[in-house]
């Protein structure tokens, strides 16, 4: 057995071994601690934490750009065991009271950036007694981050976390519905953390840079914990700009970088036109989506060569498939091999997980990991929905549909609530994205079934367009494209000005099925 199997621990055991080595940079905040640095503060905001009140079990909700309070937040919790519960930045008050008054979080951590929506929430966040703010000017009601940190002792908090005690709630990105709370507990966090170390054989030379949002669990999990646990450098941009990113890779001979293929692309367009050496970096991190070709092309040439995919969620931790460096130009479009320690299978849309389906066939995704989360925070049915057990796994049901191919390889096609059944055959509304995408009179476009008598289902395309485009010519490019059997092609095109999203950038197509006024049947 070992002492070291909670988050708390991970942060511990580097102090023991590299005190004096650089824990966090924070530019913005001109701030750089070592371990033993940061560590001493961790301790600090902890027993600080425990004299407001905070108990083992409490939730502390953050809604903070990155930063190094954030850090010391997250680990402070994680050694008095209360809950971390981070918010995205750029969710509205409606949305903070949600997921506040979910999780019945007792303190609330925010900042200049967030004053606004924090105080449209306040009057309806009854569990919330104390509130923290990182930036000057502090609101009557609240105190300010540098006092609370300044009233705690230094030594470690007395607290016994074990290692099945929850660690966070995560809430999900909120794209197939309300955003959910994810417990996920910290001996599995330690072992989602060793994954991340061996797959992106991270060391304590490296120096990552933080520039996706921490509230998110994939820099969070895949990239910041791993670094910590290993004794690496992390450099806290507050918010993703490509130039002043650039700028650090320079400055602080970055290695690591997280990025949204959409970010990698901005880099690699704003490295073209500056004058930066970014040769420290050695491996370029991504998930959410595969890498366009042009694009992974582009970052290969003005950027590093090696690029590791994940393909994962909230529930997993959320690493679960990765397509390792030497797999990037050989499968385009692929998510790659279960990660270290995990299986995956693909079964009948839920179905038994004995119940495959053949080679190439889509199925849904199903995946056992070490790093599952123990439920959906007061969603019985919602958790035994997606995690069921069989002959003594637990399997996540991922609610993503994909296929393997020859090889092995996964890849992702679409969510499974999206796919479209009209007149019995199934179309994937990804690959009729992807057809419109194409056309220089689309910039957005998702796909939908809606209702149809005759058919189950008719496929309907939602357009932001541009240059003029219309419903007729949209159908003659799609007929013309020769890349859309008939049943696949659009029926009817209805033209928006924008598509409902969620604060992450991803379509939420649950808003498009509810009833519209159409326009543009062909
Ligand atoms: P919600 O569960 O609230 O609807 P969400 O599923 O978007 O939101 P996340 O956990 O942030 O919340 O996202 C996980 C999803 O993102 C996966 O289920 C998958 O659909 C998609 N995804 C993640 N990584 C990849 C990838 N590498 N390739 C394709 N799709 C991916
Ligand atoms: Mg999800």
């Amino acid at each position: 057995m070992s002492n070291y199997t909670t988050i708390g621990d991970t942060l511990e055991q580097t102090v023991e071994r590299y005190p004096d080595r650089d824990a966090i940079i924070d530019p913005r905040a001109e701030q750089r601690f070592t371990y033993a640095e940061f560590d001493e503060r961790v301790n600090r905001v902890a027993n600080a934490l425990r004299e407001r009140g905070i108990e083992k079990g409490d939730r502390v909700a953050t809604v903070l750009h990155n930063s190094n309070e954030f850090v010391l937040t997250v680990y402070a919790c994680a050694k008095i065991g209360a809950v971390f519960t981070p918010l995205n930045f750029r969710l509205p008050g409606g949305e903070i009271e949600y997921i506040v008054n979910d999780a019945e979080a007792e303190l609330l951590v925010f900042e200049g950036a967030t004053r606004e929506a924090v105080e449209a929430a306040r009057p309806a966040l009854e569990s919330v007694d104390d509130y923290v703010y990182i930036d000057e000017d502090v609101p009557s009601y609240a105190t300010a981050f540098d006092e609370v940190l300044e009233s705690g002792a230094a030594d470690p908090p007395e607290v016994d976390v074990d290692e099945d005690d929850a660690y966070a709630f995560i809430y999900t990105s909120g794209t197939t519905g309300r955003p959910k709370g994810v417990v996920h507990e910290h001996r599995s966090m330690v072992d989602h953390n060793l994954l991340c170390i061996a797959e992106m054989n991270v060391t304590r030379d490296d120096v990552g840079l933080s520039v996706m949002p921490l509230y998110h669990c994939a820099e969070l999990h895949c990239n910041l914990f791993p670094r910590v646990q290993r004794g690496a450098t992390t450099v806290i941009h507050h918010e993703f700009e490509p130039q002043a990113a650039l700028e650090a890779i320079e400055e602080y001979d970055v290695s690591l970088l997280f990025a949204a293929p959409t970010a990698w692309n901005a880099l690699s367009l704003t490295a073209a036109e500056l004058d930066v050496d970014v040769s420290s970096l050695r491996i370029g991190l991504y998930g959410a989506a595969p890498m366009p070709e042009q694009v992974l092309e582009n970052c290969r040439t003005q950027l590093c060569e090696d690029y590791l995919q994940a393909y994962g969620m909230t529930e997993i931790g959320p690493a679960g498939v990765i397509q390792r460096p030497a797999d990037q130009l050989e499968k385009q479009g692929c998510a790659g091999l279960p990660a270290l320690n995990h299986e995956v299978r693909i079964v009948e849309p839920d179905a038994d997980p004995d119940e495959h389906v053949s080679q190439g066939e889509i199925g849904e995704i199903l995946i056992a990991s070490p790093c599952t989360m123990r439920e959906y925070w007061n969603r019985p049915e919602a958790t035994a929905q997606s995690l069921r057990e069989h002959q003594g796994t637990t399997w996540y049901y991922t609610g993503d549909l994909g296929y393997r191919d020859d090889d092995g390889y996964l890849y992702v096609v679409d969510r499974k609530d999206d796919m479209i059944v009209s007149g019995g055959e199934n179309i994937y509304p990804a690959e009729v994205e992807d057809v419109l995408f194409a056309h220089d009179g689309v910039e957005e476009a998702a796909v939908v079934g809606e209702p149809d008598e005759e058919w189950g289902e008719r496929v309907v395309a939602y357009v932001v367009g541009e240059n003029g485009v219309d419903a007729t010519g949209l159908d003659a490019y799609a007929r013309e494209s020769e890349q859309l059997a008939d049943f696949k092609r659009p029926r009817e095109y209805v033209f928006v000005d924008e598509l409902p999203k969620n604060p992450s950038g991803k379509v939420q197509k649950f808003k498009l099925r509810e009833p519209v006024d159409a326009t543009g049947s062909v």
